[in-house]
């Protein structure tokens, strides 16, 4: 069964005149039912002959995500979804209330291959990567819970968005197409945990999109103590990149900063990040890390948070500490999944569980 909602107009177009043998004006009939008014069933696309309706049940599907479970914020109307995929599996995303709008929060991968100690997306390893029409479906299917538009997108639920470029490429192309949604580039954030290829390869594309770098320490041993990606990918090559994609989009970088007491947040980590990031245009976002049950990491004083933050300051380094929202349903991310996940995981057994960094 071919998945629609994973084409983008000129594979639908292609797919229409040669597969189905319909004219190309069906084509973007399908693609507005499908990106525009996002219906779940061939059966409600009313403009189509009811045979066509019947013969696009038959050969195609569109991806299927439902809500599964939903945890609403009494303090601030963050809403946390459960996400059921068609094969059983689950993924989470998270609705978040700002001034300047709406903004979902989606995973990228069921799982994650990363295997960063302080994360709980990563704890069962990879599953399976996301397609296109179930990147879609996150979106649209919130949108239709919440009967809201969203106004940005940040690619930093579950998973490693990186480690699936070629169908989140799609994905932003679908959702930011002219005939589809029409999301702005400028307002989709993706996060990574320094995957530099992927960092080249988005840099080139020039796409507008903001980048979030997870750094989390300032100085290799201790960055590949908890994020086993820097031995491949050591702090020196990633800050080049970085320089590298500022200077080609420019595009300031944000720098994700989880402070874990005893680890990464004394005087002398912030005055070694200070250092490593001196004469970079970019923004470091402060989070005091969530507590995962699997794993030993504590979350830092707000003490220590202040004085990281207030020392950062001082050596002229642009840093927030995250204000947080939905902390009455603040599960970890990947936690909902691995408690709540009904039926059991289906794990796709062409791409390795764990990378060997
Ligand atoms: N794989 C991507 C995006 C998903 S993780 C990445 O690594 O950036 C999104 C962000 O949440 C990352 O900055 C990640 O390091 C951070 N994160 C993961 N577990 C966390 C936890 N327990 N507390 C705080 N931040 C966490």
């Amino acid at each position: 069964m071919t998945d629609l909602l994973s084409l983008p107009l000129p594979e639908l177009t292609r797919w229409v005149t040669q597969e189905l043998g319909e004219p190309k004006y069906r084509a973007k009939q399908i693609y507005s039912w499908l990106h525009k008014k996002q219906v779940r069933t061939f059966g409600e696309m009313t403009d189509l002959p009811a045979p066509l309706r019947e013969r696009l049940a038959g050969m195609a599907e569109i991806a299927p995500v439902e809500t599964r479970l939903r945890l609403e914020s009494r303090l601030d109307g963050t809403k946390k979804y459960l996400l059921g995929l068609g094969d059983g599996n689950c993924v989470e995303a998270v609705w978040m209330e700002y001034h300047h709008g709406p903004s979902l929060c989606i995973s990228t991968q069921v799982g994650c291959r990363m295997g960063c100690k302080f994360c709980a997306s990563t704890l069962g390893g990879l599953v399976r990567d996301l397609t296109p029409g179930e990147l879609l479906g996150e979106v649209y299917e919130v949108q239709r819970q919440t009967g809201k538009v969203i106004s940005s997108l940040v690619l930093m639920g579950i998973g490693e968005p990186l480690d699936n470029l070629q169908n989140v490429l799609t994905f932003l192309d679908i959702l930011c197409s002219e005939e589809g949604q029409r999301l702005g580039y400028r307002h989709v954030s993706l996060s990574t945990c320094g995957l530099i290829p992927g960092i080249r390869e988005l840099m080139d594309k020039k796409l507008g999109l903001t980048l979030s770098v997870s750094l989390h320490a300032p100085e290799d041993e201790a960055r590949s103590a908890i994020m086993p990606v820097n031995r491949q990918y050591p702090i020196g090559e990633l800050m080049e990149v970085c320089r590298e994609y500022f200077a080609v989009t420019g595009r300031r970088i944000s720098y994700e900063y989880a402070l874990i007491d005893g680890v990464n947040d004394t005087p002398q980590k912030a005055e070694a990040l200070a250092r490593l990031l001196r004469g970079q245009n970019c923004h470091v976002n402060l989070i005091p890390v969530n507590p995962v049950k699997e794993r030993e990491t504590k979350r830092s004083s707000r003490g220590a948070v202040e004085r990281f933050a207030r020392r950062l300051g001082e050596l002229g380094i642009n840093a927030t500490v995250r204000r947080e929202l939905g902390s009455d349903i603040a599960a970890a991310c990947g936690q909902l999944r691995r408690q709540g996940a009904p039926g059991a995981a289906v794990p796709n057994e062409d791409i390795p569980r764990q990378t060997s960094f």
